[in-house]
């Protein structure tokens, strides 16, 4: 699996597989069964100088690509895959502020997000507006020196623990989608509270909360980019950017309860012989096996395209994050298939992986939605991919319609 890793990339693996194996594995339970956020983790991971991996050198960070940042991401969710997004969200809330940030705002906000020492949340999604982004109602009205913030976020990854937010509103309200600017939110800012927290079936040692903005006053220096209403093709850039973590994150949930289940199949006996002995089970273990290869290698090359620069990167992000949730959904419930009615308690972890594998199919692009995308693509491409059947078609019996 490791044949096509640069020596950096299996540093940078190396590295998270440790800190998952010392300090996440051991207490993923504890953490799913508490929802305390995993800051002992956090200091491990700054102390391996992992945080910011993604972010550019003169910020801060290591600028190692998206690439390094799904092969840190994986090997965290192998343990654990809330331990998994705690870590990749920073990326999704960061990512807005590299894309269309100030020289100011990215000298400001991102050094503290590279160091580990700051979190940062982003906030698109609204109670009506989830797949339907831009259709979203928050308002932030210049007045003077100040964005006057008004409104509701839902489901903000990171919510209770970040001291920075990145908040998509609407400062020309009259143009829909096109009236969204994104702006960078300072916890203490007066107005504006982190609200309730959700209670979620997995990824549990996460808090993902509502944020709340009542006549909250935004300096207008926190303008991204000191641009207004580019903020939904920010929004959308920094999704494509990404997805590709969300995917590393299913992908490490399915090796990681495959991992459980190659070694229950291979200690539990039934009918007088390991369960993995039954040619069913070496089935479906060689199923499991050859989907997450699968999925491992779509990921990272949209990890790779992605790094490469490549200016569309929609289509490829959207195909490896279907893929991997999917497969992450598949696998982890065929895992604890293969732990049969212990699969189903909670004395052992496999069911924790299914639990926290179902979110990767809904955020960031729910599946369907990805698979808008992807549809959306093959039909601009159309002409490019069918042109050269012309040969052929022109021999055609005419068809109607
Ligand atoms: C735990 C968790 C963490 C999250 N973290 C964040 C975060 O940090 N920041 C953030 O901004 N958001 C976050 N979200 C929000 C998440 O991205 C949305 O939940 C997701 O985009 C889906 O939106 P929705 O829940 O409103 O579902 P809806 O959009 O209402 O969709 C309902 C169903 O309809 C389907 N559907 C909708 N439109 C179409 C269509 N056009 N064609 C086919 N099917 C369609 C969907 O796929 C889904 O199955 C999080 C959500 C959760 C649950």
């Amino acid at each position: 699996m490791n044949e096509l890793l640069s020596k950096e990339n299996l540093d940078y693996q190396e590295r998270a597989r440790e800190v998952a194996e010392k300090f996440v594995r051991p207490v993923a339970a504890e953490l799913d069964r508490t929802g305390e956020y995993g800051w002992d983790i956090l200091e491990a991971l700054k102390s391996y100088e992992l945080t910011g991996a993604w972010i550019p050198k003169e910020y801060g960070g290591q600028d190692a690509g998206v690439l390094n940042l799904c092969l840190v991401v994986e090997q965290l969710s192998r343990a654990c895959g809330g331990v998994g997004v705690a870590f990749a969200v920073n990326a999704l809330g960061s990512f807005p502020i590299i894309i269309g940030g100030t020289e100011e705002q990215k000298q400001k906000y991102l050094p503290p997000i590279a160091s580990g020492n700051s979190l940062i949340a982003f906030g698109l999604s609204e109670k009506p507006s989830g797949s339907d982004a831009g259709s979203l109602r928050t308002t932030a009205i210049k007045d003077g020196d100040d964005y006057v913030v008004n409104g509701q976020k839902k489901w903000n990854t990171n919510g209770g623990v970040a001291s920075t937010f990145t908040v998509y509103a609407l400062t020309d309200p009259s143009r829909g989608m096109r009236g969204i600017s994104a702006f960078i939110v300072e916890k203490d800012t007066p107005g504006f509270t982190v609200g309730k927290r959700e209670d979620t079936m997995g990824i549990r040692t996460v808090p993902v909360n509502e944020l709340e903005f009542a006549d909250c006053r935004v300096p207008a220096s926190q303008l991204l980019g000191h641009k207004e209403n580019v903020g939904f093709k920010n929004a959308m850039m920094t999704l494509d950017r990404a997805r590709p973590g969300v995917a590393a994150q299913a992908l490490g949930l399915a090796q990681g309860a495959f991992e459980w289940a190659l070694r229950y199949t291979s200690e539990r006996k039934q009918f007088g012989q390991t369960v993995m002995s039954h040619q069913a089970i070496q089935f479906m273990l060689a199923d499991m096996a050859t989907q997450i290869e699968a999925a491992r290698q779509l990921v990272y090359h949209s990890a790779r395209v992605i790094d490469s620069g490549a200016a569309n990167v929609n289509k490829i992000a959207a195909m490896g994050k279907v893929f991997a949730t999917d497969t992450a959904m598949k696998v982890t419930t065929d895992a604890v298939q293969l732990f049969g009615g212990y699969g189903y308690c909670r004395d052992y972890p496999i069911e924790k992986y299914m639990r926290d594998a179902k979110i990767t199919q809904i955020y960031e692009g729910t599946n369907q939605v990805q698979r808008l995308v992807i549809g959306r693509a093959l039909t601009r491409e159309l002409k490019e991919l069918t042109d050269h059947l012309d040969v052929v078609v022109e021999h055609f019996p005419e068809v109607d319609g």
